[in-house]
């Protein structure tokens, strides 16, 4: 499987390139703060197995926040609806992705949803596995499946960076551990989680992700099923209502596609049973988005009528 240059995608990575100046790279994971400012990259996987692109689209970046959908997709299928629900919402929140202070105001006391970082990091506690090592294994192993790249790997050196920093999603442990939604050794979690958030792909094989969501759950080559039907549906609709940090309901009404995206620049997008789209675009506006790649997506969505509303 291979992908195309597209001419009509390069225009649009023309058109809004100039926006990444208006931006700025996450800084707050020291080794987040080396992105080349003005990098910008698409490619459109279409369910029938045909991929477009445009831009640098080969280049690697970490996932950051896309993991929490992806990891989400294993915990579910770990432990069922159920059980994930009674420990993390399903929620919209206004507050920033790292915010610490709903965890005490809600009632009961359980992250808002799973595409904050506290409900993120009470998901990845909930992978099976008999150590951190059969954990990490199985996650990426899953995301092998999705990506269909045979030597997935992390960048050690973004893990290692956030390992270091994380004090405040240390904090949202300790006071998920207090409250008896996480168990274990919060090192050991956030050994996990980091590394999850330094899964490194390129924009192809996160479009390749967006068409196994596309197609609820089967993989666009084999159409062997990789995640069931009904949580491809739960991932999509917080994809929707959570996905695009605390400006998701602006995206929902300039785009109208199930998204997410990360603090590394990336972003995951779905039409639903036409293709995936993965984008690369490190300068992030005020709300943590890529500058650049919600303003091509709103250009596609109108170019192509995407919206699923
Ligand atoms: N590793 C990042 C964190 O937990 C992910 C944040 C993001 O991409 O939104 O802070």
């Amino acid at each position: 499987m291979t992908c195309q240059s597209n001419k009509d995608l390069q225009n649009i990575i023309d058109e809004v390139r100039p926006l990444t100046e208006a931006g700025v790279v996450a800084d707050y994971i020291p080794a987040l703060a080396k992105a080349t400012k003005n990098d910008l990259a698409v490619a459109i996987y279409e369910a029938n197995n045909n991929c477009l692109y445009a831009g640098s689209y080969l280049k690697n970046f970490t996932l950051q926040s896309i993991l929490k959908v992806l990891v989400l997709a294993l915990a579910l299928q770990d432990r069922g609806v159920e059980y994930v629900f009674e420990r993390v919402g399903m929620e919209p929140t206004g507050d920033p992705f790292n915010s610490i202070s709903k965890l005490e105001t809600s009632i009961p006391s359980k992250p808002l949803n799973p595409m904050i970082n506290a409900g993120a990091l009470a998901v990845t506690n909930m992978i099976r596995g008999e150590s951190d090592a059969e954990k990490w294994n199985r996650i990426i192993s899953f995301v092998k499946c999705l990506s269909n790249k045979k030597n997935l790997s992390y960048d050690a050196e973004v893990a290692t960076s956030e390992l270091k920093t994380a004090w405040l999603n240390r904090s949202l442990c300790y006071f998920m551990k207090q409250h008896n939604v996480i168990d274990g050794d919060i090192e050991d979690l956030m050994m996990v989680y980091t590394k999850q958030c330094a899964i490194e792909m390129n924009c192809f094989e996160l479009a390749r992700i967006g068409a196994v969501f596309a197609l609820n759950g089967l993989d666009p080559e084999t159409g062997e099923r990789l995640i069931p039907i009904h949580i491809a549906r739960i991932c999509k609709t917080f994809m929707v209502t959570c996905g695009m940090y605390n400006a998701s309901g602006e995206f929902a009404i300039k785009v109208g596609i199930p998204a997410k995206s990360g603090v590394a620049g990336g972003i995951l997008a779905v039409v639903p049973e036409k293709f995936g789209i993965g984008i690369f675009g490190p300068s992030l506006d005020k709300k943590g988005n890529s500058i650049a790649g919600i303003k091509l997506l709103e250009i596609l969505a109108q170019q192509y009528d995407f919206s699923i509303f």
